[in-house]
């Protein structure tokens, strides 16, 4: 099933990089994934094309008016009467998005997104919103890049798109500890080697090391997320031999 992603903008050219380079746009060009960019000024009614307005009561800037963004809503949904879009205003007032959010959104299978500008959008749109997305406690000049952050995340789970499907569940977020370190040739770097386990072709020894150096990552880099998970006997171990290392290396 294609991947369709529907987008209210109003700077459209800023998504021309996500559909013309890159893994995504490859995806595009192969149909398994249909983005469509709409111009927000292509919904005013004026002839200035205005899409945004002072802010009632005063205050700094402008605000995107509700009308083109509900008019632009609109028009998507009757593009397929059969089904039913999920709607996203991405707003750093959302819900922040996580890799498990990425699959739910993933699964929907076709999403609008509401790119704000400015101070926001006019507050009645959130009516016609299913969810308010954040991608972090910091604030964007607009939604664009968010937009592209959740076309990203979301299209890697089609089908195809990322070559090796098996690489998806091994990444940090997905399984239950942060990525294993990767090397690649040369196998000597500034004098550092690639640990030989690496090179011994022992399957088993290589996921006991790649276990143990994902604790190791997330024990130095998330610690929070030990905290909260449940660790099997082997899990545990292994954490044990690592915060021992980490120690004798502090010294
Ligand atoms: N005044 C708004 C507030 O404090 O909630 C922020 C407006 S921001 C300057 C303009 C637009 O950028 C927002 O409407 C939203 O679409 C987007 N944006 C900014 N930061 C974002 C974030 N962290 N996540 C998602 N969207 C963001």
């Amino acid at each position: 099933m294609v991947m369709r992603i529907d987008v209210i903008t109003v700077l459209p050219k800023i998504f021309d990089s996500v559909m013309n380079y890159g893994i995504i746009s490859r995806g595009i060009k192969n149909g398994k994934i249909l983005v469509n960019i709409y111009d927000l000024h292509d919904f005013a009614k004026d002839k200035h094309r205005t899409v945004d307005d002072r802010p009632y009561g005063g205050g700094p800037g402008m605000v995107l008016k509700p009308e083109p963004i509900v008019r632009a809503i609109n028009k998507i949904k009757k593009e397929n009467k059969n089904k039913k879009p999920w709607i996203i205003y991405v707003s750093p007032q959302g819900k922040l998005l996580t890799q498990q959010k990425v699959y739910e959104l993933y699964k929907k299978k076709w999403l609008v997104i509401i790119c704000g500008r400015y101070e926001g959008i006019d507050e009645r749109v959130l009516k016609f919103v299913n969810e308010e997305i954040s991608i972090g406690d910091y604030i964007l000049t607009g939604g664009e890049i968010p937009a592209m952050v959740l076309i990203d995340s979301v299209c890697r789970y089609v089908k195809g798109v990322v070559k090796q499907q098996g690489s998806l569940k091994d990444e940090s977020f997905i399984k239950k500890f942060l990525d294993y370190p990767q090397y690649t040739r040369p196998y000597k770097f500034y004098n550092m080697r690639v640990p030989d386990v690496l090179l011994s072709g022992d399957h088993k020894k290589i996921a006991l090391f790649r276990l143990k150096e994902s604790i190791r990552n997330t024990y130095k880099k998330r610690p929070e997320i030990i905290e909260k998970i449940k660790l099997t006997k082997t899990e545990k171990m292994l954490l044990e031999e690592v915060i021992k290392e980490e120690k004798v290396n502090e010294n």
